[in-house]
């Protein structure tokens, strides 16, 4: 039996690639620095799974900004845009991963979109007739050479050739079609290089099998993979796939010359079912994923014990594998120096795991696996007790009622009534509700959190934050105002902390993007509310103004999509326990004289089920009623906003609608609004706000630019129906660029309101 990992974290355990390539952008640090920071997580991470024995080892998992990025940079997918403005490679990689301004010229980054079920995002790579697909770059062989060069061997990752086609966007006539001979021949090209320098074994991310597939997928898949291996090579491939399992192709994909496949037993409800019933290869090594690469928990070594034997009976040989990469949890507990042991002992990260399945190989192997002190110890934290149930938050949850789900009165009503209390103009103007949270920011919330001021400077502080915003929001004459957010760290995290039930961490970081990273709460037992969360700070920045100032919050669904979730509930039961904690906080704004509530999902779709036959029955029948939940006590003249960070959603559009809140804003910038296509089609009922420009990058948007986007809005949408937003919220932004473009988007909006006035 093997031990084998998919990938691992590699933005470092203090988040160090992150301050290194932040330095490296601001030219504080030159390449050769952001290069030594590189190897030093990479070589921390190979010695760590080196030392513990894991046998299949991945290298080229390490990216300076995604996966996707190098894969396209790898084989020559890089926009012509990008091209022309003459940079060196690694400073064409980050123009085509933050776009670039500057004096080469100004084009936008590539677009952005989120990793299947999870909460990284990845570049869309872009192929346009012209492109031509070979191999170019040389990433996998450095990386691979490099823990060589320590002794270690590695298995190289590489996004597989139809993951890499399926996801990137078409911008000409061809279609992924065209590609795939060429795209094969480079992949070829790869196994022959590896093969050059006696690579063992390369693996080969397909997770785009777990969608569900067509039979012009599946063909497309095996003729690109009879391709790929017209030749046979020295170094042998693992097809990795993960987030759910391969019902459409099992058949297909264990006919052909893989040496391994790699399978997931967490996500993939039926995988367990197809091995048994198909049987697997013998001349195949099976790669379980069976320790949870996306959830923080330890594993539980009965019970994947029983799953071990149950897979023994039907393959070969077997490595006992992760589900997906790390990359979705943290590095190490050892990092957690607050937490009691009480709690620490339930977690594994990264590193944790990796002594998981170094556990699991020798217990599995162990003729007498209950001896294993190992699992003896395993078998204790499960079998005690633990605590964190609450029965007033069970009862509570019992006792909704059906009409809690439903606000009255009807939408059409309550726009009237609205339009009318709050007078706005047209094509009314507002922010999603950060602004930049700048050093001084950030500094007084570590001096609160070291003691070195009191509670009373800190809220003087963020009072004085408030009422500067407020201020430039009245000078930039936005119509909506927020207050700024300042006092949050991160819109899951600040409510986490202030709800019973959530645990948090000091250094348990997940990337999100690029040099973005999220430090999610840990749900641990039923949640409730105590206290008015932000009730103070609204009403605080409501006394500066007379405009409407939005309370802000975040919804039910995306402060469980954006923590760890529990396991031993069910996530429906945990989502409501939070939307009936966040209902109170909208009912105490509403009592507090706030006008207009914004409850933020952003990461509703996060977790919509991979394959569509899941969607209604198994997730959006009671995500979208947990939203309504929160909101449905409200009075009709107060207006309920909400805030998505995509924009895909022609596809569940309906239940988007559904929401039945007032206004949402959505991320439309980066996807060329696409989306309103559908909204027209589908007769959203909901006021929109598709952001006008893009809040991912630095740029600053002209004022042109932004009447072109609204003018595109304009011929889609009914104009009473627009609103005029940024397209996420702004605190990753720098104040002179937030102002600058704000200031271009509301001269746009006002231009427009002139030409369309009746
Ligand atoms: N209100 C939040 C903000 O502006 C929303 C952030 C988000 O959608 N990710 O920061
Ligand atoms: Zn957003």
């Amino acid at each position: 039996m093997y031990t084998s990992i998919i990938g691992y974290p590699r933005i470092g355990a203090q988040r160090e690639l992150k301050f290194a390539s932040e330095k490296y952008f601001r030219g504080d640090i030159d390449r050769a620095d952001l290069e030594k920071c590189a190897s030093s997580i990479k070589m921390s991470a190979w010695k760590k799974m080196y030392e513990e024995g894991i046998d299949f080892i991945p290298s080229n998992d390490f990216s300076f900004y995604d996966g996707m990025l190098d894969t396209a940079v790898l084989l020559n997918v890089v926009p012509q845009r990008y091209r022309a403005l003459g940079l060196d490679p690694l400073d064409e990689y980050f123009s085509m991963a933050r776009g670039y301004q500057g004096d080469r010229g100004d084009v936008k980054a590539l677009a952005m979109k989120k990793w299947f079920n999870t909460n990284y995002h990845y570049m869309v790579p872009e192929i346009d007739d012209n492109t031509k697909i070979f191999l170019m770059g040389d990433k996998p062989f450095k990386e691979y050479a490099e823990a060589k060069e320590a002794g270690i061997e590695t298995k190289p990752v590489v996004i597989g050739p139809y993951t890499f086609l399926k996801l990137s966007r078409y911008l000409g006539k061809k279609t992924e079609w065209d590609f795939s001979t060429d795209t094969a021949s480079a992949y070829a090209s790869l196994l022959s290089q590896f093969s050059d320098l006696g690579t063992h074994f390369a693996q080969f991310d397909e997770p785009c099998l777990v969608f569900d597939m067509t039979k012009e997928d599946i063909n497309l898949f095996t003729s690109i993979y009879e391709k790929v291996f017209e030749k046979t090579y020295r170094t042998k491939v693992i097809l990795q796939t993960y987030f759910g399992d391969v019902r459409d192709c099992y058949k297909e994909i264990v006919s052909l010359p893989f040496a391994g496949i790699g399978l997931d037993f967490v996500e993939g409800d039926k995988t367990l079912d197809l091995v048994k019933e198909n049987s697997f290869p013998k001349d195949k090594i099976l790669f379980a994923g069976i320790v949870n690469g996306k959830n923080i928990w330890r594993n539980n070594y009965s019970k994947t014990l029983d799953v071990l034997k149950d897979l023994a009976a039907s393959s070969g040989e077997m490595a006992i594998n992760t589900s997906c990469s790390l990359l979705h949890v943290p590095v190490t507990v050892r990092s957690e120096t607050k937490l009691s042991f009480e709690y620490l002992d339930h977690f594994a990260f990264a590193e944790e795991k990796i002594g998981e399945l170094k556990d699991l190989k020798e217990i599995a192997e162990s003729t007498d696996p209950e001896s294993c002190v190992s699992y003896k110890n395993n078998q204790k934290l499960f079998s005690g007790k633990r605590g964190g149930g609450d029965d007033a938050v069970k009862a509570a949850v019992k006792a909704i009622k059906e009409s809690d789900f439903t606000r009255l009165p009807e939408f059409k009503e309550r726009e009237k009534i609205q339009k009318e209390r709050f007078g706005l103009p047209l094509f009314p103007t507002t922010t999603i509700g950060s602004f930049p949270q700048t050093a001084d920011v950030k500094n007084e919330r570590a001096r609160l959190r070291k003691g070195e001021i009191s509670e009373e400077e800190y809220e003087k502080f963020t009072e004085g934050k408030i009422s500067e915003c407020v201020k430039l929001q009245e000078n930039l004459e936005l119509d909506v105002l927020v207050h700024g957010e300042y006092e949050r760290n991160d819109m899951v995290e600040y409510f986490g902390e202030r709800l019973k039930g959530f645990l948090f961490t000091e250094k348990a970081w997940v990337q999100s993007y690029g040099t973005r990273c999220v430090k999610p709460p840990i749900v641990w037992g039923d949640v409730s509310r105590e206290n008015p969360m932000t009730v103070r700070w609204s009403v605080y920045a409501q006394s500066l103004t007379k405009k409407p100032m939005k309370g802000m919050l975040t919804g039910p669904v995306t402060i469980l999509n954006w923590s760890f979730p529990r396991e031993d509930i069910s996530v429906r039961e945990s989502t409501l326990q939070i939307a009936l904690a966040i209902r109170a906080e909208v009912l105490d704004l509403e009592k507090n004289g706030i006008r207009v509530i914004q409850i933020d999902e952003a990461a509703l779709r996060e977790k919509l089920p991979l394959r569509k036959g899941d969607w209604f029955k198994n997730y959006l029948d009671w995500a979208i009623p947990a939203f309504r939940l929160v909101h449905s006590g409200v009075k009709p003249e107060t207006q309920i906003h909400t805030h998505m960070c995509y924009s895909e959603f022609t596809d569940i559009i309906k239940a988007i609608d559904d929401m039945d809140a007032d206004v949402i804003t959505f991320e439309a910038s980066r996807s060329d609004l696409l989306i309103l296509d559908s909204l027209k089609e589908n007769n959203f009922k909901t006021e929109v706000g598709p952001g006008v420009y893009d809040i991912h990058s630095p740029r600053v948007p002209s004022k042109e630019e932004i009447v072109t986007a609204l003018e595109k809005m304009i011929e889609k949408l009914p104009k009473e129906k627009l609103w005029v937003n940024p397209d996420c919220g702004l605190k990753t932004r720098e104040p002179a660029e937030t102002e600058a473009s704000l200031a271009n988007m509301t001269k746009a909006a006002s231009e427009l309101r002139t030409k369309y006035a009746k």
